[in-house]
């Protein structure tokens, strides 16, 4: 799903807040019209697979056998569907979050009245940048009021890309090997591990591109 509520997930509670409802009517007509329909084929197709797996293991080995119940129980711990939809949050879901951010920032009036100081000025100019070259409109998809929120929650993904692009390495650490590491989002940070160590980086977007720096 290209959406710039995609990955709402990652939103921190400002960045919810200032979804309006015309934004949750688009995101629902697109959760309906492209992960829905793509949902049930996806169930579809894995059924057939799995019958006719287990048709073929009963046709080769018989009934009630250990290679029938084997089967039987890696059908049912099929994971693979639903790990990829339930990224997603279906939009009661992002509703009922959105009303709740809503109702928080309200009382603290935190969304319209934050100081911009220059260095957010500079760091929401870099987001908006960084949210344009990744297809995003500019008033339509996002404001300078969540450009930030948006473009850290679309970090982890960007992030996969370039790496499978082979366009940013992580390797922090001399001892191992670049594909030794790993990485996960926390706390809108990237966290870079291997055996040896684990790094937090901060998420940037200068010029309009993803950039990670040591915190410390
Ligand atoms: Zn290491």
């Amino acid at each position: 799903m290209k959406h710039f509520l995609a990955n709402a997930k990652n939103l921190s509670m400002t960045g919810l807040a200032v979804v309006t409802y015309e934004d949750l009517s688009e995101y629902t007509n697109e959760y309906d019209t492209n992960v829905e329909p793509d949902w049930q084929k996806d169930i579809k197709t894995e059924s057939e697979i799995q019958s006719s797996v287990v048709e073929g293991v009963v046709a080769l080995y018989g009934s009630y056998g250990k290679e029938h119940k084997y089967v039987m129980r890696c059908r049912d711990n099929t994971q693979i569907v639903r790990t990829h939809y339930n990224q997603y949050l279906s939009p009661q879901e992002l509703g009922i979050l959105v009303a709740n951010a809503k109702e928080k920032t309200e009382s603290l009036e935190e969304v319209s009245s934050v100081g911009l100081d220059n260095k957010t000025m500079d760091s929401v100019d870099d987001a908006i940048k960084f949210l344009i070259t990744s297809g995003f409109t500019y008033g339509v998809d996002f404001s300078s009021h969540n450009a930030v929120d948006i473009a850290l929650s679309l970090a982890p993904d960007t992030l996969s890309t370039l790496i499978a692009e082979k366009t940013m390495t992580l390797n922090e650490c001399s001892e191992c090997d670049a594909s030794d590491h790993e990485w996960y989002e926390r706390e809108e940070k990237i966290v870079v591990s291997c055996n040896c160590k684990s790094v937090e980086k901060e998420i940037s977007f200068k010029g309009g591109l993803l950039t990670l720096t040591s915190s410390n």
